[in-house]
């Protein structure tokens, strides 16, 4: 089973650290925001979660 990450836009201030953590998944957009390009695979987890614990806004969230 896949997972995704899901992006809170009004809370997410553009920092990045989302792509730096887990740029198989998240890459960033010419201001700084995340774009989600691919799903989470289960090699790519426990990075995932890394990912949603370490958002300083708490505005990612993995689903499925
Ligand atoms: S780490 Fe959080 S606040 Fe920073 S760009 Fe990613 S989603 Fe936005």
């Amino acid at each position: 089973m896949t997972s995704t990450i899901r992006v809170d836009w009004p809370a997410c201030r553009a920092r990045g650290l989302c792509h730096e953590l887990l740029p198989e998944v998240i890459d960033l957009d010419e201001w700084g925001y995340p774009v989600v390009t691919g799903t989470v695979t289960a090699e790519l987890l426990s990075d995932a979660r890394a990912a949603v614990r370490a958002c300083p806004q708490l505005a990612l969230r993995l689903v499925g």
